[in-house]
């Protein structure tokens, strides 16, 4: 297993961001490059860039971070002032190279290239009876769905396309589309994964998130709305509603956890948002302690929010080491055995002797925290209060997040109470869900908060609800038909 995988196996896991621009004149796949690199927390298993000169559509991609991915010589392969391109998570599996994006294919106005961050909930119905019609498959993933659909209805003209195919989709989808002529980008009529549009220098660029704008000199200008599309050409930018838009449930993780800090969704600056998590914590389950200290780095701003809001002092209790994503030596059993000490080492000074709030974002299974705990002990602290921004996590996510099925969610199958001794914690406290929809500051805007509820705002069918509140399956014997939270068999 490679050692950041063993680290994020107790986070939830993003399926993946998605970008798509316009720079007249000007080279797209720098700046494509540029931009996933902004977007690397949200897929960092592939990369992939695909642009067009106007003639044909050229792509790389490959399994591996951006920066491994790209080089200069790859970047001067792909010509063209137009592209899309993708980061993707997956989990396991044998066919994860195949699955990467941007997904291509031909069409009647000539080759498209797909990129997609979500999750359909109805990919295994739609493939069925797109083979029974004779289509043919080349990869496993949801995406490839989207990618067919739109080919099929291509020759409509791409406003017909976006909004025929949008009308067959089931879930959640944040899509962006290259074609010889223009980019495209297309959004779920439930908003759940978020997608944003702006200007980049003459032309126009689309992201998954405002923090990819900022290192290409992208100013943002609005999000694409629940059902909205947007199209990019010589012509412009244009806008419209594709579907009629249906009650809005934008990811409440997005806001705890999965977006990147310095990124803005629904007006909220997601930074304050968390610092106001950690202070809503505080107001929940107060401790009297010696030192707040966060779980590098997603629980440095709650962290900050509990310091402020209680008088506890902040302070650093451990480092992250920083580049142990960047190698590919696996560890050796012993080290394995060391677990998260390979990511994280105590800063004893800091620790030795207090009584510790220990602030993270979220527990999934709980094996990392525990060993963080106990950490923490072995290091001289006299008491370790777990303080967790996130609520507890009860329920699997059909929309796009990789969380676990519901039998390895350790909140699932035990009690506030159990999980503090199973973490070996002197207390421990979720914030609510209510705390975390004031922090975020809900106004008009609508959430979903399946994982924590059960209520799911889209329904899901019956055989994919069953399978994720069973055991996992064996995803070795079985081809996956999503992006990778899921697995189905795809023959019957
Ligand atoms: S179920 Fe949870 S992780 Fe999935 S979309 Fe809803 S809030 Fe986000």
């Amino acid at each position: 297993m490679h050692q950041d995988e063993a680290w994020h196996q107790e986070r939830p896991k993003e399926e993946c961001g998605v970008v798509g621009l316009y720079v007249p004149g000007e080279e797209a796949s720098r700046m494509i490059f540029f931009a996933l690199f902004a977007l690397q927390h949200r897929g960092q298993e592939s990369s992939g860039i695909a642009v067009t000169d106007g003639t044909a559509v050229r792509m790389h991609k490959d399994m591996g971070l951006v920066s491994s991915v790209f080089d200069e010589t790859i970047l001067k392969s792909l010509p063209g002032d137009m592209g899309v391109g993708h980061n993707r998570y997956s989990t396991s599996g044998s066919s994860v190279h195949r699955n990467a994006q941007p997904i291509h294919c031909i069409s009647e106005i000539g080759e498209i290239a797909v990129a997609h961050n979500g999750n359909l909930i109805n990919a295994y119905e739609l493939r069925k009876e797109m083979e029974a019609e004779g289509e043919t498959f080349v990869s496993t993933a949801d995406s490839e769905v989207i990618a067919r659909l739109l080919v099929r209805n291509m020759k409509m003209g791409p406003e017909h396309a976006i909004s025929a195919t949008m009308q067959k989709l089931k879930g959640a989808y944040s899509v962006t589309v290259l074609t010889p002529r223009m980019v495209m980008g297309f959004r779920d009529p439930s908003g759940v994964r978020p997608l944003t549009v702006g200007r980049l220098g003459n032309g126009y660029m689309i992201a998954s998130e405002t923090c990819a704008f900022e290192p290409v000199g992208g100013v943002v200008e609005q999000e694409v709305h629940p059902g909205e599309f947007v199209i990019i050409d010589e012509k412009g930018m244009r806008m419209a509603q594709a579907v009629p838009a249906q009650p809005e449930s934008m990811c409440l993780f997005e806001f705890i956890y999965f977006a990147r800090p310095d990124s803005v969704m629904f007006n909220t600056s997601l930074y304050n948002a968390r610092v106001r998590m950690g202070e809503n914590l505080w107001k929940e389950h107060p401790v009297v302690a010696d030192i707040v200290v966060p779980v590098p780095d997603s629980g440095i701003p709650a962290a900050i929010g509990y310091a402020r809001a209680s008088g506890i002092p902040f302070g650093e209790g451990m480092m992250k080491s920083r580049y142990i994503h960047r190698t590919f030596i696996q560890p050796d059993q012993r080290m394995r055995e060391l677990g998260v000490r390979m990511k994280l080492a105590p800063l004893k000074e800091n620790i030795e002797g207090k009584r510790v709030v220990l602030v993270d974002d979220s527990i999934v299974r709980g094996t990392t925290t525990n060993q963080i705990v106990k950490m923490m002990f072995d290091a001289g602290a006299k008491e370790v209060h777990v303080r967790i921004t996130a609520p507890p996590i009860k329920f699997p996510c059909f929309y796009g997040i990789d969380m676990a099925s519901k039998g390895e969610l350790i909140a699932a199958v035990k009690s506030i109470d159990e999980i503090s001794q199973h973490l070996g914690a002197s207390s421990l406290g979720y914030l609510s869900v209510d705390g975390a929809m004031d922090a975020v500051g809900e106004g008009e805007r609508r959430f979903c908060r399946a994982c924590f509820t059960g209520n799911y705002p889209i329904p899901v069918p019956d055989k994919l609800s069953k399978l994720a509140f069973e055991e996992p399956p064996d995803v070795g014997e079985m081809a996956t038909v999503s992006t990778g939270q899921m697995s189905l068999p795809v023959e019957d």
